[in-house]
Parts: structure tokens; C-alpha cells; sequence
């Protein structure tokens, strides 16, 4: 079972560009346009803050750091290659100095 770290620290929030933004913009309904809560992240200073958070905290709904569910999704999906890639690296590393 993969281990989770959450993110707990929320003090990036009081930065962000969405504060006193309808909250509903985004979390549009399925098929709706996020290009105007897309917008609204573009300039966020925040913005990594936000996505790191909505990653480790498994976020599935809504539109955290300027993306998509499905965009997080192919982000955690590119995330687990590469530590399976750095993982069987250092494995075949370690095998080749254990000899
Ligand atoms: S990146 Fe977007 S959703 Fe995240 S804090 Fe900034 S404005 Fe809000």
C-alpha cells in the first residue's frame, strides 16, 4: 500500500487569487468550462502551493492550481512512472555493486 503525505499547512490560501471568488466557479458541473476559474489561477502566486496541496491530498473534484481533475490525474500518473523508473535504477545500481 502507498504511503500518503498530506499536506496540512493551508496558510498559502490567505495569497491566493481565488480568495472572495464564487466557489463555484471552480467546481463546474461535469462538462462545463474551466477556462474562467483557469483564468482566475493563472496569475495566482500561489499557484504550486495549491497544486502540491490538491496532489497530496488526493483532491478529486474541482480545479486546484490552475488544473483539471484529469490534469492532476496525468501528473500523479507521470509522478508514479518516474519513481518506478528511479526505483528499478536503483535497484539494478544496487545489484551491480553488491557483486
Ligand atoms: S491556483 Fe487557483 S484555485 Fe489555487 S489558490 Fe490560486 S486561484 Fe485559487
Amino acid at each position: 500500500m502507498a504511503r500518503k503525505h498530506l499536506i496540512l499547512d493551508t496558510s498559502w490560501q490567505a495569497y491566493s487569487n481565488c480568495l472572495g471568488v464564487d466557489p463555484d466557479l471552480f467546481f463546474p458541473e461535469r462538462g462545463a468550462s474551466t477556462r474562467e476559474a483557469k483564468e482566475v489561477c493563472r496569475g495566482c502566486v500561489v499557484r504550486e502551493d495549491c497544486l502540491e496541496y490538491a496532489l497530496a491530498n488526493g483532491e478529486k473534484f474541482g480545479i486546484w492550481g490552475g488544473m483539471s481533475e484529469r490534469e492532476r490525474r496525468r501528473i500523479r500518473r507521470q509522478r508514479a512512472l518516474a519513481r518506478q523508473e528511479a526505483a528499478a535504477i536503483a535497484e539494478m545500481a544496487t545489484a551491480g555493486t553488491a557483486s
